[in-house]
């Protein structure tokens, strides 16, 4: 029997995998003394070891020739990615190679790429699909108060909150053993408000639904602290004490009353105040954010707004009180923490801080003036793809930007004009059939690392089985392509090595790992950041006391409403938003294929509302085309009361004619660099029938 984790989202449910008695893959069951999930696993934990089957996942390279691709051994797929970053580096100059990562990643592998790009390569071209996921809230929290951790509290203070206001998530779907603990608040006396353009089965759940046109998050927020004010629910003695910034939020807040609230998001000011009374009659509150808010071109603004009214209402920085985000890739929180984003090294250090330069560059023993400066976020790396100037030869390691990215088409095409693409992966995704090598790698349960979970909890899964011949661990490919480039040391492929290593880079970071070993997870069953020493006892709760800012005060950010990149016109009359179904994970490279969840949701859906339909002459099922400004698909109607009648929704797992991010907007957010994936505008017909 093994204690570990899912391979999924970033609850990072525990399980036990137990050798099945019928042969096969492994047993697995949820740990009940693992407390985020208590047991508990959603139909993707549970049916996680299909991945392990043979048959499911590559094991071993292919290598691309005149004929496609072929399998290949170890020595010639490695010597083709070398030789080719090599030639690109040596004839466009080392910014022309790049690396892509991901939010699935463990610390150690994110870790390690990072140093890869920088040492190795000596790139500026790297980052991740992170970017695509929680980059908004992370840079909004950063500015609000002075440091991002996804949920500053553990997630058990959820229950025990007074009000907890939901905004764009929906984990009835996206993590269902979390859904406990918002039961749980309810039984406690306490309120859920959710806020989402979907009536989603987590709005089902709620005491108050609100239900905003897409990309109004913001001006709802900015309304409901209008209201805040003028009802008199702020904390004066709190914002004197513990902000600055308030006059100008004050001002913003005020500039969005009611009725013009009502009028940008189609709330009805009753309802604004109603979520108003259920937030300020407790004494402790919660805002929570998901996709919805961050994934828009003002998303890094959005999540200020929010934040916002935590702050003026002096629910922050307190106990039960607060801010947080639901972080969705299983490493989306460790993944943003050490060094596989454009613009950072490890521990949350800035790329273009003197200090931060010179403390890794001395670990990694090269002179502060030969690490790279900044590079492109994740979507403009894309767009550089094959182009003058831009990246020519491209290691992708967990990700798979064929279906996740936005404007995907427009990804596809610069993929395939690469000179050399090189893709790391368990299965054949569509991204690794565009490769030249395929390199097949280890994945969750035939490996060891750890992964920090939405809370900040650093955890450790554990290898439970052995992987099979013809794969190698993604350290072990770094490591060999790090000898084929000159670097015969500084790349351990052995994961405590490199959490050796990641621990003296954190050392005095705002996310400061160097008290937590292996060791010491295993016998505590996670540690929470920061812990800069193991008598430490980690930090569950943070910003208690002060803030991260050196004067440890929070700030307002004060944003005003605008609209979306794109919104709703005479030959685009409808908003499009996307999301996830329960069965399918991200991308749906894994989740596609393990036979339940395939079957559960076999293929992708246009969701749409019974009097838009009527409108439209289309039934239940029958096929309809959605088109944007860059793309068309086609999938089946499925109608329900519970959209809106000017917004129709579509989940992005599937490649193919139902590719959703054909239609998505590449739009950015002008800090996080987020693409606007939750709103566009799109028409829809009927589909005509060859
Ligand atoms: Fe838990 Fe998420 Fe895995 Fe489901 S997918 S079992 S919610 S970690």
């Amino acid at each position: 029997m093994t204690d570990t984790h899912c391979p999924y989202c970033a609850l990072q449910c525990g399980m036990r995998l137990s050798p099945n008695p019928a042969g096969g893959v492994p047993e697995v069951t949820g740990r009940d003394a693992f407390p985020v999930n208590r047991g508990a696993l959603c139909g993707k934990g549970q049916t996680a070891a299909a991945l392990l089957a043979p048959g499911v996942r590559l094991t071993a390279p292919l290598v691309r020739d005149a004929d496609g691709l072929r399998e290949a051994s170890w020595e010639e797929a490695l010597d083709r990615v070398a030789g080719a970053m090599k030639a690109t580096a040596a004839a466009q100059g080392p910014d022309a190679v790049g690396v892509f990562g991901g939010g699935g990643l463990t610390n150690e592998k994110a870790y390690l790429l990072g140093k890869f790009a920088r040492v190795a390569l000596r790139t500026r071209s790297i980052d991740y699909n992170g970017r695509f996921c929680m980059s908004s809230a992370a840079a909004a929290s950063r500015a609000a108060f002075g440091l991002d951790r996804g949920l500053p509290f553990p997630l058990a203070d959820v229950a025990r909150t007074g009000c907890v206001i939901l905004v764009g998530a929906n984990p009835a779907e996206t993590m269902p053993p979390a859904v406990r603990y918002l039961r749980e608040l309810r039984e406690n006396g306490g309120t859920l408000v959710v806020v989402d353009p979907r009536r989603t089965r987590t709005a089902e759940l709620a005491d108050l639904h609100l239900q905003p046109l897409p990309g109004t998050d913001l001006a709802l927020a900015l309304g409901l602290l209008h209201l805040a004010v003028a009802e008199g629910h702020v904390d004066e003695e709190f914002i004197a004490a513990r902000t600055t910034g308030w006059a100008d939020a004050r001002a913003a807040a005020m500039a969005h009353w009611p009725e013009r609230v009502e009028a940008l998001t189609g709330v009805p000011v009753p309802q604004l105040r109603e979520a108003v009374a259920l937030f300020t009659r407790t004494p402790h509150a919660m805002v929570l954010t998901a996709r919805g808010p961050e994934q828009q071109s003002k998303g890094t603004a959005t999540v200020g707004a929010w934040i916002d009214l935590c702050l003026a209402t002096g629910r922050a920085g307190r106990p039960l009180s607060g801010y947080g985000c639901l972080t969705g890739q299983g490493n989306g929180q460790g993944g943003r923490e050490h060094g596989q984003k454009a613009d950072q090294l490890p521990g949350y250090r800035s790329l273009e801080d003197p200090g931060a330069r010179a403390h890794i560059a001395a670990l990694w023993g090269v002179d502060p003036g030969a690490l790279p400066h900044s590079g492109s976020s994740a979507y403009e790396l894309l767009d550089s793809l094959g182009r003058p100037g831009g990246v020519r030869t491209l290691l992708v390691m967990g990700s798979n930007p064929v279906v996740s990215a936005p404007d995907a088409a427009r990804i596809t095409r610069r993929l395939t004009a690469l000179d050399h693409l090189a893709v790391c992966d368990v299965v054949l995704s569509e991204t690794a059939l565009l490769a030249d090598v395929v390199l097949p790698v280890t994945q969750w349960a035939e490996e060891t690392g750890t992964l920090t979970n939405l809370e900040g909890r650093v955890l450790l899964r554990r290898a439970a089985v052995t992987p099979p011949a013809g794969v190698r661990s993604d350290l072990a490919v770094l490591h060999e392509l790090a000898q084929r480039l000159g670097h015969a040391t500084g790349f351990s492929s052995v994961p405590e090595e490199v959490f050796a290593e990641l621990r003296r880079a954190t050392a005095g970071a705002p996310a400061d790992y160097s008290g937590i070993s292996y060791d010491r997870i295993a016998a505590e069953d996670g540690v929470f950041w920061p812990c800069p020493s193991p008598e430490h006892p980690g930090t569950p709760r943070l910003f208690l006391d002060r803030f991260a800012h050196p004067d440890g005060r929070a700030r307002f950010t004060a944003p005003s409403h605008r609209p979306a990149a794109e919104e709703p016109d005479e030959a685009y009359p409808l908003y499009l938003t996307t999301g996830r179904t329960v069965s399918h994970y991200q991308s749906g490279a894994q989740t596609r294929r393990v036979p339940e969840l395939a079957a559960a949701a076999p293929g992708p859906y246009v969701e749409l509302h019974p009097d838009l339909a009527a409108g439209l002459g289309v039934r239940e099922g029958e096929l309809v085309t959605v088109t944007s400004r860059r793309g068309t698909v086609t999938a089946p109607a499925r109608l329900t009361a519970a959209i809106r009648a000017d917004t129709v929704f579509m989940p992005f797992h599937w490649p193919g004619a139902g590719r959703a991010n054909l239609l998505t907007n590449p739009a950015l957010d002008p800090v996080s660099r987020m693409p606007e994936f939750k709103v566009c505008a799109v028409r829809v017909e009927k589909a005509v029938l060859p």
